[in-house]
């Protein structure tokens, strides 16, 4: 009995010396301490010794269990500090380290471009005025002089919802929807999406975003359209520019005209851009026809004004060279991380 306390003994000092981890001594408590381990097997055997022996080995066996139970305490108290070392060096944080970027959005170009329109503009002395995308034909062609056999009318042109409801074609709905509301002075812009029913292409799409500006007071002249057109396109391209006018027809002004700049990209010596004119059109525009002002409750013998309209997309076209108006659509940000400012 002696030698088998003896050789469980030295068994655990052996075994205890080679435990390396927590989960390892959870398995030597088990094998020396559980229910059917070794030393409780030892007081099994304990039954067949002659009693008069019982007291000593009993005693001895009692011994053993405390060695063994104080041994692994102390061993495994050992071991959860020095997990606890591990882990803790591996979650340190190294301050040291350079901090990790984030990568933030940044506005789509066309949003980007519209607001440095609006900026200049609002600049300038306009007010901006939003109206629905969704309109009737009235407010998009029949206060604005389209007569009823207009081609723009034409179902190819136009998104009809109802035969009198539509997808407004320009943002010109507004006018006089204003007109209506407030007397003279009136200076406003009007930014928003138009829609067209026409094949998507390169050069055009179904919708596209349009800034268009009303200016209407007592003696509002040619001149003043001109002037503001020049500042205008001066201040967006941030360059000097020369204008020069085409006359033009639209139903809602007269005299309309179409607006050009001189090419950006050569400076009039011709090139890709320009289709080698050395002129960009970048605006129509003209008088507020005296029918559009009498339509909006305003009397054309007193007052005058301006009108003018640009597309949001030409003017990034033209600003950064984009061939195709499709990409500004396709979200594929390969295309539109490019574009940190307008
Ligand atoms: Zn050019």
């Amino acid at each position: 009995m002696h030698s088998s306390i003896q050789a469980i003994h030295s068994d655990f000092t052996a075994d205890i010396a080679a435990v390396k981890t927590t989960a390892e001594i959870e398995n030597l408590k088990i094998k020396y301490l559980g229910k059917k381990g070794l030393i409780q097997n030892l007081m099994k055997l304990l039954k067949e010794v002659n009693p008069d022996q019982r007291p000593a080995f009993g005693k001895e066996i009692n011994e053993l269990k405390e060695k063994v139970l104080h041994q692994i305490e102390e061993h495994e108290k050992q071991l959860i500090a020095k997990e606890e070392d591990q882990q803790l060096a591996q979650e340190k944080i190294d301050i040291t380290l350079p901090g990790r970027r984030h990568s933030i959005g940044r506005k789509h170009i066309i949003t980007q471009a519209l607001d440095s329109i609006l900026d200049i503009l609002v600049g300038m002395g306009f007010s901006v005025q939003y109206g629905p995308d969704i309109d009737t034909d009235y407010y998009n062609f029949e206060a604005l002089n389209f007569s009823s056999d207009h081609p723009a009318r034409d179902m190819q042109d136009t998104f009809y919802i109802t035969p009198d409801v539509l997808l407004r074609t320009h943002t010109s709905n507004v006018q006089v929807r204003v007109m209506e509301a407030h007397q003279p002075p009136i200076r406003i812009i009007t930014p928003g999406k138009a829609y067209r029913n026409e094949t998507i292409t390169a050069r055009s799409h179904v919708f596209f975003h349009q800034v268009e500006g009303l200016y209407i007071d007592k003696g509002v002249t040619f001149a003043d359209l001109l002037a503001t057109m020049q500042e205008f396109f001066k201040k967006l391209f941030r360059r000097e520019i020369e204008t020069r006018y085409r006359p033009s027809y639209f139903p809602f002004v007269e005299p309309g005209l179409e607006v050009d700049i001189s090419c950006l990209s050569c400076k009039g010596t011709g090139c890709q851009l320009c289709k080698h004119s050395g002129w960009l059109e970048v605006a129509g525009a003209g008088m507020v026809h005296p029918e559009v002002l009498k339509n909006g409750g305003i009397d054309p013998e007193v007052y005058s004004g301006y009108a003018w309209g640009i597309g949001v997309e030409r003017m990034v076209l033209l600003k950064h060279g984009v061939k195709d108006i499709r990409l500004f659509t396709e979200n594929d940000l390969r295309f539109l991380e490019q574009f940190t400012h307008f």
